[in-house]
């Protein structure tokens, strides 16, 4: 019998299968695919990107929690009570380090997780990060390692390296869906490659290639895709830049011929509005953090910031 349109009748046989299942199903779940008290793996990840890129690699079946809200800066962030909630459960943290997200360290420790993983395994990292040694908040362990610039997830290539170091992570945690850990980053790595060459086109053949950032969140990409970080507006993210530091600042962009400045959502630009009229220029946002519309994921992002480039450069 062959049924051309409408709803399909269900056997007698199918249906007392049904049946059985739903049976089993509710009165031996020893049968079904989870066992019954196997809590879903949790991971958290400090900042929007790498919490991406932790999504990507874990799938559907990790609870996977952002500790940084999106629109936050992690330079200036505050740990807050709601915090301290999201990692209940966490079995680890997926981190950044070198003085960007430090605060993770001792708090990870202290509500019990014991993994705390830097992703940078493998990353030739930059120096001079002398713009990160102020944060809103005050810990300890950013003296160490604040001579090293963090922001190296603003790179493709880096950014896949991130993603092998996640999926061996994920593995070690739970080695039984390791195999589809390791697949799922390879198919997202391949993704990236793509993206990464759609960036190279997009910022290929522009009349101008010096860019002034609003802090310095921008030398991995201007470094990997071939532009110069000229002038940067707040050495420290978060904190008013000195007269002495804006006159600086101001000069760079006269000798440069610099018609926008970049600036970023998670920082306040009012310091820098006045000078716009001064200097001739005009601001455009850039993102280093995302975790918003137009800025979604962490390809939307790096998307959104070479488009915002390219636009700008050829101002
Ligand atoms: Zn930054």
């Amino acid at each position: 019998m062959i049924h051309l349109s409408g709803r399909r009748p269900v056997s007698a046989k199918a249906s007392r299968v049904f049946l059985v299942s739903c049976f089993l199903l509710a009165v031996c779940p020893v049968l079904s695919m989870a066992p019954p008290d196997a809590a879903p793996l949790k991971v958290a990840a400090t900042i929007f990107p790498l919490y991406d890129l932790v999504r990507q690699v874990a799938g559907p079946s990790v609870d996977v929690t952002l500790l940084v809200p999106p629109g936050a800066s992690p330079h200036t962030f505050t740990v807050r009570p709601g915090t301290v909630r999201a990692l209940a459960g966490c079995a680890a943290v997926f981190t950044i380090g070198h003085g960007l997200d430090t605060w993770i360290t001792r708090l990870a420790r202290e509500v019990g997780i014991s993994r705390t993983i830097v992703t940078d395994t493998g990353i030739p990292l930059r120096k001079g990060a002398q713009a990160h040694q102020h944060t809103g908040h005050t810990h300890r362990a950013q003296t160490a390692s604040e001579s090293v610039d963090p922001h190296y997830w603003l790179t493709i290539p880096n950014a896949s390296l991130m993603v092998q170091t996640i999926a061996t992570a994920l593995g070690e945690l739970d080695p039984s869906a390791a195999t589809a850990y390791q697949q799922r980053a390879l198919a997202y790595q391949e993704q990236l490659r793509g993206v990464d060459a759609d960036i190279r086109r997009v910022l290929a053949d522009l009349p101008r290639r010096d860019i002034a950032t609003f802090h310095m969140a921008f030398a991995y990409f201007a470094e990997a895709y071939g532009l110069n970080v000229v002038a940067v507006f707040e050495p420290a993210p978060g904190k008013e830049p000195s007269p002495r530091y804006v006159e600086a600042f101001q000069r760079q962009v006269r000798a440069h011929k610099l018609r926008v400045v970049f600036v970023e959502p998670q920082l306040s630009e009012t310091a820098l509005r006045g000078l716009t009229k001064d200097l001739g220029i005009t601001l455009r946002p850039l993102n280093p953090e995302g975790g918003m519309p137009g800025a979604d994921s962490y390809i939307a992002l790096m998307q959104y910031n070479a488009t915002q480039i390219a636009a700008a450069l050829r101002e």
